[in-house]
């Protein structure tokens, strides 16, 4: 049985991502801006030996939020408390987490834009006071009781920081956009999860993996396991340039690093759409997934591959996204 049909192979490949995670800053490959900046906001904050500002760290899926927020924690030498946006419907699901905070701990939250709008309002006071009103009761006789908490980190991970309301922005002292990474940085990942791995990888295989990674961590460390995958089964066990090749041509990853979900999306604008404008929505709709997946898993990596504009009527297919799929654009209408 191999990694894909064992029952547990998802807790597999959650053990295996967590096991590939840097564990300092020193260990995080690329993302310098950040790594400096975030550095010296720890560094100065162990100085004071007061807790760290609050963070903000944004940028599309899988690019290491998670990561920086365990090495924060990490750093501080506190627990690190994991919850997220959606999970806080009320303000009582926040107000419990605050309670059980103790001092300089650290609290994630991941997709913090989808925070309900009551939890946002207590979150604003416990960051800039670190104080919450608990409210007993409801209607006239509902009463506030102010709880103190003790000094913590807040560390907010989004993927739409545009979405985050002022007042909520403003209280993080720092905030890090994490951009995708150069294929030579995601080289460096792929040779150092290989490592840990413990999977003979060449030069030239892990700089195919990187090629195909759309510019992010996640992505390497899941094909480079796919490519394994297939190094043990068809090959001898090393991950070179032609099991690479081969291995990603299977699973559908094209020499640009697009999937299935990219090239469902690029061939929907163009054939269905001819070209679009067309509303996020009905894009979503058309390629059978869920309007965030398509917003914020695929398009930003069109979008930066030029195949991809977003305008104010809809999204919009570029001539090299026509040029893509092999395609001619439709002559430009008479203006
Ligand atoms: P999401 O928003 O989807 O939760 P994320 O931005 O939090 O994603 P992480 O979970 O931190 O991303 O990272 C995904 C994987 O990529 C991790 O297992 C980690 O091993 C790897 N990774 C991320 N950033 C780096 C990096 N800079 N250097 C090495 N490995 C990295």
């Amino acid at each position: 049985m191999n990694d894909l049909t064992a029952p547990d192979a998802e807790v597999d490949e959650r053990a295996i991502e967590a096991a590939l995670r840097p564990r300092s800053l020193d260990e995080v490959v690329g993302q310098q801006r950040v790594r400096d900046q975030l550095g010296l906001v720890l560094e100065a904050a162990r100085l004071r030996e007061r807790a760290p500002d609050h963070v903000l760290l944004s940028g599309p899926p899988g690019l290491g939020k998670t990561t920086l927020a365990m090495i924060i924690a990490a750093e501080v030498g506190a627990p690190l408390r994991l919850t997220s946006g959606p999970a806080l419907t009320h303000a009582g699901d926040l107000a419990a987490i605050l309670s059980g905070m103790n001092d300089g701990d650290v609290l994630f939250v991941d997709e913090i834009h989808r925070m309900s709008r009551a939890a946002e309002e207590m979150l604003y006071l416990a960051m800039e006071d670190f104080r919450v009103d608990v409210v007993i009761g409801k209607g006239p006789g509902a009463t506030a009781i102010p709880l103190e908490l003790p000094p913590f980190t807040l560390v907010g991970a989004t993927t739409r920081a545009g979405l985050l309301p002022g007042p909520l922005r403003d209280r993080f002292g720092f905030t890090g956009h994490l951009e995708f990474y150069a294929p030579h940085e995601l080289e460096r990942i792929v040779h150092r999860s290989a490592g840990l791995l413990d999977v003979p990888t060449t030069g030239e295989g892990a700089a195919e993996i990187a090629s195909r990674s759309r510019g992010t961590p996640r992505i390497a460390n899941r094909l480079l396991r796919r490519v394994r995958d297939y190094a043990q089964v068809r090959g001898d066990g090393t991950v070179g340039l032609e099991v690479a090749r081969k291995a990603l041509d299977l699973y559908e990853v094209d020499e640009l690093g697009l999937d299935r979900l990219d090239r469902g999306v690029l061939d929907v604008l163009c054939r269905r759409f001819g070209g679009g404008p067309v509303g996020l929505s009905t894009l979503a709709v058309a390629v059978g997934e869920e309007r965030e997946t398509v917003e914020e898993v695929a398009e930003p990596f069109l979008v930066r591959l030029g195949f991809l504009a977003r305008t104010p009527r809809g999204r919009v297919a570029t001539p090299a996204a026509w040029a893509h799929l092999g395609l001619t654009p439709p002559s430009a209408p008479e203006p």
